[in-house]
Parts: structure tokens; sequence; C-alpha cells
């Protein structure tokens, strides 16, 4: 069979592809990985996102002996998300979780101390779980998203308390990285993945076509941050007087990008 064709996408044309396409395949559970190596300080103009596709194809057919790359998905740090191995051939990405599996590789090293993830990436990951969630019917929770942190090297899972207690450590990789989204256990994942992952599903569903309200900041600096409350990243800070479209307004904030996760706290404008 031919390899596979790499195409790299931005978030949107991600999203039009995956709506347009049709799979045979059965997908019920979404596997989040990172690249450890190559990671961020690895990316360069001259070696840029293809080349690193290209080069992580040539270890998985040389040294793995694999008939082609392994990953379905890779993000980057820019927020593109290239499409890999056809998503109707099962993966090789976690013995164990492969049958019914979609096999994601984030490009970087997410181990705590290591790359620090981009709001571009961020939002990507998120995004594209979502995406993939809705697409494929699932709900966001710990049977269907699900790190290579939990597997053994046979394929069986971990205890949920064996996982949560930070034991797994010594005897399976990191992978998705002890920093990512707060950690790699089923708990981090449950407190801080899940729920981002939830929120981007609702944004998407109800995609406003709403003419947004215009506001003013009246604090000295105002935080735009990732989510609707107050431990969601900040993506960026704001100053005073600085005009805002308010597309969504939830629990005591504003919605201020009908496209992006872009929130700020309402008491802070007029
Ligand atoms: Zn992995």
């Amino acid at each position: 069979m031919p390899l596979a064709q790499f195409r790299i996408f931005s978030p949107d044309e991600f999203d039009v592809y995956l709506n347009s396409s049709v799979f045979s395949r059965t997908v019920k559970i979404i596997q989040n990985h990172h690249t450890w190596r190559p990671g961020y300080s690895h990316l360069s103009s001259q070696r840029g996102e293809m080349y690193w596709l290209e080069s992580m194809r040539s270890v998985h057919i040389n040294d793995r002996k694999w008939s082609d790359i392994g990953q379905h998905i890779t993000t980057f740090p820019s927020g593109n998300i290239a499409l890999c191995r056809p998503i109707d051939l099962v993966p090789a990405g976690i013995r164990g979780a492969n049958t019914g599996g979609i096999c994601i590789e984030h490009f970087g090293n997410f181990d705590l101390g290591a790359d620090q993830m981009t709001d571009a990436h961020r939002n990507c990951i998120i995004r594209l779980n979502a995406l993939l969630c809705k697409k494929f019917k699932l709900q966001p929770n710990a049977s269907t998203i699900v790190y290579h942190h939990w597997y053994d090297q046979r394929g069986q899972r971990f205890s949920e308390e064996k996982i949560n207690s930070g034991l797994v450590g010594n005897e399976q990789k990191s992978c998705p990285g002890t920093g990512f989204f707060g950690g790699n256990t089923i708990t981090a994942a449950q407190n801080n993945f899940f729920p981002l992952i939830t929120e981007a599903m609702k944004d998407q569903a109800t995609t406003p076509v709403v003419q947004p309200k215009m506001k003013k900041v009246k604090a000295s600096a105002l935080n735009v941050r990732s989510g609707p409350d107050k431990n969601s990243p900040v993506l960026r800070v704001v100053p005073k007087e600085t005009e805002l479209a308010v597309y969504q307004e939830r629990d005591g904030w504003s919605k201020i990008s009908n496209t992006a996760n872009e929130w700020v706290f309402s008491n802070l404008l007029i």
C-alpha cells in the first residue's frame, strides 16, 4: 500500500475536513500522546513540521518495523493539525487501546520543566479532542480519552488507584507528560483536561450568529482567559478602555470571540 500523504490543516480547516469526511471504522477511544523527542527546540525554518512528520515516519518504519507512521494525527506548537495515518486504519499507539482508537501525537515534551505549551497548541489540542468527540459521538471521560501512561507494555490498563497514586511512574513512560494539562493521572485529566473539552464541544454546538454587544474595559488591566473561570489560563491582558465585543455571557463571564475560547470577568466591563 502507498504511504500516507501528510496534510497540514489549521484547526478551522481540520473542522471542515472532519465534518465532510465519512469513516468506516468505529472510534471509541482517543489516545493523547506527546512526541517527547523531537520537541519544541527541534523545530526550525529548515526543519519544519513536514520535515519532522517524515522523520517520525522513517523511525516508525525503519526502527519499529511498522507499515507507516503510527499516529493518525500530529499537533504542533503553531496550532496546526497534521493528518498522518489514514483514520480508517488501526493505529500503532497504545497496545490495548488501538482497536477502536484514534492516536494523536502532540509535538513536544510536556514533562514538567520541559517544553512550555504555546497557547495556540493548547487551544488546538482542546479543540481537536472536542471535534473528534463530536464526530464519533463520545463524551469526554477516562474511558474515551486516554493517556499512554495508563497502560503497561503488554496492553493492560493499570488500576485507577495506581495511576492516581503516581506509582505507575517507574513502569511506564510518562506520555503525554507529567505537565500535560496539570498532569498525567486520571484525576488530573478529569480536573484539568476533560472540562475544557466539554466546554469546547458546547461552544461549537452553539456557535452564535448574534450581533455582539460592545463593552469597554473598566479595570486598569483585564485578563483574557481560555475558559469562563478564574482558574483558566490567561491568554493575554488588555488595558483599560479597550473596546471588546461580547458574544456570549455565562455565570458572570463574557466571551469576547465568536470563534476562539476567550473569556473575561463581566464585572470588569461597562
Ligand atoms: Zn505515547
